[in-house]
């Protein structure tokens, strides 16, 4: 059985208009940025790897804690996180890799496939990485740190990732087995409790249709529906309630 937790490493303020999918209200709309980290297995796991100073500057986030400092706030060494599951390589889940030294990364094929292929260079997808990160990514492949996997994977006994795709081509969502049930990290497959709850999707998308149907490999997967915890929702420390300012225990 796993304990999990969501680590919060910055804010940034947005418009419900600006960020669902043909959303009409203006509403202000606050996103927080998270790691997952999953312990009780032989090593600790961590769900992506946050992004790192220069990116939280350049994007505008407010708060910026190291996602490696917020790791180290759950007691886990940064040097001694043996594998991080990548959900995707957006500039915020990726371009932190390199504070965690040791790690593997496990990618789903799919998404090292679309951002080193043909579509990458159309603004509307480059804006959302870092460059220099992804480039980081074929060396790290070449060093044996990257594990490319397919589909449904089994990571460690009770904790799996799953291909969904949607928001982007190879976005992978992670369940783990733990005493109060089943957990879904849903990372940017639901960003909000408002996308899997309405079905609602999000601006920022490779296919609209793989996007509907996460929404129900997330219910399908989730012990309760209380489970699932969204990508970027303030309200996870709200429900979950935050074991200290940033550090929410999930399970
Ligand atoms: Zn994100």
């Amino acid at each position: 059985m796993y304990q999990v937790y969501a680590l919060k490493y910055g804010e940034r303020d947005t418009t419900a208009c600006q960020f669902f999918y043909r959303e009409p209200s203006h509403d202000p709309l606050t996103l927080h940025f998270y790691v997952w980290l999953i312990l009780g297995g032989p090593h600790p796991v961590l769900v992506d790897a946050g992004c790192r100073e220069e990116d939280a500057t350049a994007r505008g986030l407010r708060n910026y804690v190291s996602p490696a400092a917020m790791v180290a706030r759950a007691g886990v060494r940064p040097a001694d996180v043996g594998t991080v599951l990548i959900s995707h390589l957006h500039w915020d889940h990726w371009a932190g890799h390199a504070l965690f030294p040791a790690a593997e990364f496990w990618i789903q094929r799919d998404e090292m496939a679309f951002w080193t292929g043909p579509a990458a260079r159309f603004d509307v997808y480059r804006q959302l990485t870092n460059a220099p990160a992804l480039a980081e990514l074929v060396k790290l492949s070449y060093e044996g740190r990257a594990r490319l996997v397919e589909g449904e994977r089994l990571v460690l006994p009770g904790l799996r990732v799953h291909w969904v795709g949607g928001h982007t081509a190879g976005l992978q969502i992670v369940s783990v087995e733990t005493a109060a049930g089943t957990v879904v990290l849903t990372s940017d497959a639901s960003h909000f409790y408002r996308n899997v709850e309405r079905r609602q999707p999000t601006q920022i998308i490779t296919s609209l249709p793989q996007m509907l149907a996460a929404f129900e490999t997330i219910q399908r997967l989730a012990g309760t529906p209380r489970l699932i915890v969204p990508g970027h929702d303030p309200e996870v420390a709200t429900r979950f309630g935050a074991v200290e300012p940033g550090l929410t225990r999930i399970a």
